[in-house]
């Protein structure tokens, strides 16, 4: 017999009706095996919901971790590891607005590989490529932790120097230069050299306005016959 609350909760009774005379007289017990039946189907839909719970965090998890994964990998250089260009004008923007901010210089240095060309010419583009990786690590172990070396096209580098002085970046871009012309590559069994220009932010500068003063540095170490750096003061003085 199934017993029905005002609440609507639902029990079944099970047992046996006598007849006493002129009346019924039923004995009955709650279905105990009804109830534990019940109470183990809501226990093992609990367990369910549990391990769906964890599923899904763990699904979370993972589509968190592979977000993160895509945007690194939309904001890196595949063959240097550095950062692009997309990551670099995001890292300008935010580095110069600090600076404007707080007062505080930065700088950014650029670098193209001398007579490149050459060398893929000479050794081949694999031989090239090795070249630009070497670069790229030379750059990496000059710079500071919190600098951002970025591949701003072919062979040509940019790095963005928060807290930096022109003073410090010409001296950083001169050991990085020395550094690299100190380098050989066993498959060309020659060093490389690279021109640098520096330039430092001046007050109220655009991030355009910088880029196009530090191309005009390069350009300046190119024409004074490479292998060297130039600078630009914050008012376009060469
Ligand atoms: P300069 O000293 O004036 O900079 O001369 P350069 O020969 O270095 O400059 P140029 O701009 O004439 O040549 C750059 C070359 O870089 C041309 C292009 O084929 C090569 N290059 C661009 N990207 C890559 C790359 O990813 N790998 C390789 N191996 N070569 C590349
Ligand atoms: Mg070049
Ligand atoms: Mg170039």
């Amino acid at each position: 017999m199934n017993i029905g609350d005002p609440d609507k909760v639902i029990r079944s009774i099970h047992g046996t009706v006598y007849r006493l005379a002129d009346s019924l007289l039923m004995v009955g017990e709650h279905d105990i095996q009804e109830l534990e039946r019940l109470n183990a189907m809501v226990l093992g839909l609990n367990e369910e919901m549990a391990e769906l719970h964890r599923n899904l965090v763990r699904g979370n998890n993972e589509l968190k971790r592979n977000e993160a994964r895509i945007r690194e990998l939309m904001l890196t250089d595949p063959l240097t590891g550095l950062a692009n260009r997309r990551r670099l004008n995001e890292s300008m923007e935010q580095g110069i607005g600090r600076s404007h901010r707080h007062g505080r210089p930065l700088s950014v240095m650029m670098a193209d590989i001398d007579h490149f060309k050459r060398v893929n010419d000479t050794y081949g583009h694999d031989v090239g490529d090795e070249v630009i990786r070497m670069m790229a690590n030379c750059l990496r172990e000059g710079i500071r932790t919190n600098d951002l070396a970025a591949r701003f096209g072919g062979e040509e580098f940019i790095v963005l120097l928060e807290e930096c002085s022109l003073d410090d970046a010409f001296q950083l871009a001169d050991r990085i230069r020395k550094s690299l012309s100190e380098h050989v590559l066993p498959s060309m069994q020659q060093s490389i050299t690279a021109s640098f220009g520096v330039a430092e932010l001046g007050p109220e500068e655009t991030a355009a306005s910088l880029l196009k003063r530090v191309d005009q540095a390069l350009y300046l170490s190119k024409a004074h016959g490479r292998n060297c750096v130039s600078r630009i003061d914050p008012c376009g003085i060469a």
